[in-house]
């Protein structure tokens, strides 16, 4: 049951509770009509902090800097290779599907014995949703993704004969498919010169400042138009491993980085000099 609020007056004698919200509502009325609110489309768009790892005045890499670049991350690894374990395009498909905000190492442990047994669409619409969440229930967002992966699964064969496209539009249309998926695909499957930015790109591209950007496409975008020909087709694979190995997020290993003296990075530094 509601109830009314009872004050006591200094005399001790009840009395009723002082309302304030007739008043307030008025001067909130009197103030909209003095200032009328501004509409969205003449709004301000909040400032932004620029984030420490895009660098907004670094002199931009020179065509020659790229090279060298590019040139002693092919020399310290000649032959790189992304680091999910698949048998074909298909188990890849699946595997980048998975690796989501997951890691490499974390999907390897599960795709291992499902693949052994599921490595076609038909084999994997067989096993079934529940048996392949039971399989990838180690894995982050395991119920979503498979969910996506039985998806993917059923429009492969529906629409593609069971075989993996090679197209990034229509790589796209799978479920749980975006396209830095797709970008994988292409270029590990299909040997397409693509520039995959995941996290690991994303840090390098911005904080050496050599493809700076706002969002994963625009450092994609950047990497397309500055890579030379002849290190397109791995460029990826050597700045996710650079990332995930040398240029880590959190503490830098900078006085090991065979590109140190290219890098714009102006906290490179201090780095070094705690090394
Ligand atoms: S110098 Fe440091 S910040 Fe620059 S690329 Fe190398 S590891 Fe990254």
């Amino acid at each position: 049951m509601a109830r009314n609020t009872i004050h006591k007056s200094a005399t001790g004698r009840p009395k009723a509770a002082p309302s304030r919200q007739p008043k307030a509502a008025g001067a909130k009325r009197e103030a909209s009509r003095q200032n009328p609110p501004t509409p969205a489309s003449k709004r301000k768009p909040p400032k932004q902090k620029p984030s420490k790892q895009v660098p907004s005045k670094q002199k931009p890499w020179t065509k020659a800097e790229i090279e060298e670049a590019f040139r002693r991350l092919r020399e310290a690894n000649p032959e790189p290779r992304g680091e999910l374990e698949h048998i074909n395009p298909y188990t890849l498909l699946v595997a980048v599907v998975l690796s989501a905000q997951a890691t490499d190492a974390g999907v390897n442990k599960a795709t291992r014995a499902l693949f052994a047994q599921v490595d076609t669409p038909e084999k994997m619409v067989a096993l079934g949703e529940a048996k392949l969440r039971d399989a990838i229930k180690t894995i982050g967002l395991f119920n979503t993704k498979a969910k996506n992966v039985i998806a993917l699964s059923h429009k492969l064969i529906a629409e593609h004969g069971g075989v993996v496209p090679r197209e990034r539009a229509v790589l796209e249309t799978l479920p749980g498919v975006g396209r830095k998926t797709a970008n994988v695909v292409l270029n590990v499957a299909f040997g397409e010169e693509t520039f995959a930015v995941d996290t690991h790109v994303f840090r390098v591209g911005n904080r050496t400042g050599m493809a700076p950007g706002k969002t994963p496409l625009e450092v994609e975008s950047k990497l397309e138009a500055l890579v030379p020909p002849a290190y397109r087709r791995h460029a990826h694979h050597w700045l996710i491993l650079h990332g995930r190995y040398i240029c880590k997020a959190q503490r830098p290993l900078c006085e090991k980085c065979p590109i140190n003296d290219l890098c714009r990075w102006p906290e490179k530094t201090t780095f070094m000099a705690n090394a």
